[in-house]
């Protein structure tokens, strides 16, 4: 039978999907937030976001490893009962037992889903055999490098002939030349129409590594996380890293994602009286990107930054979001530029510094109110209570206890508040004169 013309069909869906969890004390985390996702046979989709934003989750939830709080997860348009039995992972970890061997550890998946003895080794050998490692079915894990390990973990998802694959950041535990083998490997299993898996789904924060790999690629908002665009991707197959296609898809992605995590605020006339929200950076992050900046001439390109300090993207644009509401930087599309006023912090002795971080702390106002709540205040301090509710009510679609805590560090590496967490107290550190 042939199914040409009509609709793909779908192997699994969520559906208006949230998930919140419970942090104690009544407060709520919402991680996921009105998720519409449906897999269709013979696709490669990707979720793509910065860490945090819920990616794991939704695999999570659409393998049936987690429930949502709200809303329909679908297995061939049948709502969802325990595990999808359709589903092989590959994880970031690799995820072996170490005192079994190569063998061992595929097999022992096989067992696990109770296959008859002759095709537990039938199946594992073949799988071991399409992931390269023939020769080393009686190694250990340990005698193995990263690369080959994480072959140990495709072949196990692979010998279960899963209808979907799924894998989570599976390349980002080895080196660029193996992740590059590695996924060319896993289109070639997959390529073929009459055989398993028929779809993946992946998780990444790698931009050209899903653009490599996916049909679709589904771009994540985070806190909470929230699909913000899904992109299209009809470059044909097999693709080269290096072509014009493939560089100007990543172009696109990385415009969708820097437009997204670093708005460019309309700035408000006069005083503005609402709060900013803290981007969670610490203040040595805050201070290693002026001095990273200060050392390439004063400018970078952010996805630039990340590739040479070796981190996510989405750490160097919340570090970025943070010295630009400090008036350090200004982000001007991609780039970011070293204010005169983050030149200034950078030429500064280390106590110079400190005097011009607690400068720009008290243009924000939430600390110009925890200041004059401490200047009123007859003890001199105020409560960690009265901070958070500040920040409740006037962020109020923040979490506030992460919030409060980048207030803490802030205040902290600037000398303007101290923070006593057994007494929970704020109060004006020796620095500051706040009294006066
Ligand atoms: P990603 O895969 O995009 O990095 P995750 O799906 O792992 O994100 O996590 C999303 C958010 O949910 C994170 O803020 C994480 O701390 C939170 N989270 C995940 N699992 C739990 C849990 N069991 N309890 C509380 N919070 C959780």
């Amino acid at each position: 039978m042939t199914e040409e013309t009509s609709e793909p069909e779908i192997l699994c869906e969520v559906r208006r999907v949230d998930k919140d969890y419970d942090q104690g004390g009544g407060a709520v985390l919402r991680v996921l937030q009105g998720i519409d996702l449906a897999v269709k046979a013979n696709e490669v989709v990707a979720l793509l976001g910065p860490s945090g934003c819920g990616k794991s989750t939704i695999l999570r939830i659409l393998a049936g490893l987690t429930q949502p709080t709200r809303g329909e997860v679908l297995d061939h348009g049948v709502p969802l009962r325990g595990l999808n039995p359709g589903i092989g992972f590959v994880f970031q970890s690799f995820a072996l037992f170490p005192w079994m061997t190569v063998s061992r550890n595929v097999e022992a998946m096989l067992e696990a889903h109770s296959l008859p003895r002759a095709e537990v080794a039938e199946r594992a050998a073949r799988a071991i055999k399409t992931v390269g490692l023939a020769g080393f079915e009686e190694a250990y894990p340990r005698e193995l490098s990263g690369g080959m390990k994480q072959r140990v973990g495709m072949a196990r998802a692979f010998s279960l002939e899963p209808e979907m694959l799924f894998m989570d950041e599976p390349f980002s535990q080895v080196d660029a030349l193996t992740a590059e083998s590695l996924r060319a490997e896993v289109l070639d299993v997959w390529a073929p129409k009459d055989r398993n898996p028929k779809s993946i789904v992946m998780v990444s924060h790698d931009i050209k590594e899903v653009v490599y790999m996916a049909d679709r690629i589904v771009v994540l908002d985070a806190n909470p996380g929230r699909v913000r665009t899904i992109v299209e991707n009809t470059l044909p197959r097999p693709r080269d890293y290096r072509s014009p296609g493939l560089l100007q898809l990543v172009d696109r992605l990385h415009d969708i994602i820097t437009g997204m995590e670093m708005p460019d605020v309309a700035e408000v006339d006069g005083a503005s009286q609402a709060f900013e929200p803290l981007p969670h950076a610490g203040g040595g992050e805050i201070e290693g990107l002026l001095e990273y900046l200060d050392a390439r001439g004063g400018r970078e390109d952010v996805f630039r930054i990340a590739a040479d300090t070796d981190r996510e993207y989405g750490q160097v644009i919340t570090a970025t979001n943070a010295a630009e509401l400090l008036g350090f930087v200004d982000t001007p599309h991609r780039t970011v530029v070293l204010s005169a006023e983050g030149a200034r912090y950078v030429k500064a002795s280390p106590a110079e510094r400190k005097a011009v971080f607690r400068e720009k702390l008290l243009e924000l106002l939430l600390f110009q109110q925890v200041r004059d709540a401490i200047r009123k205040a007859g003890s001199g301090q105020v409560d960690r209570d009265y901070v958070l509710e500040l920040i409740a009510m006037n962020l109020p679609s923040e979490n506030f206890e992460a919030t409060f805590d980048t207030f803490v560090n802030w205040a902290r590496f600037g000398d303007l508040f101290s923070y006593d967490e057994i007494s929970e107290v704020v109060a004006p550190s020796e620095e500051m004169p706040v009294g006066a």
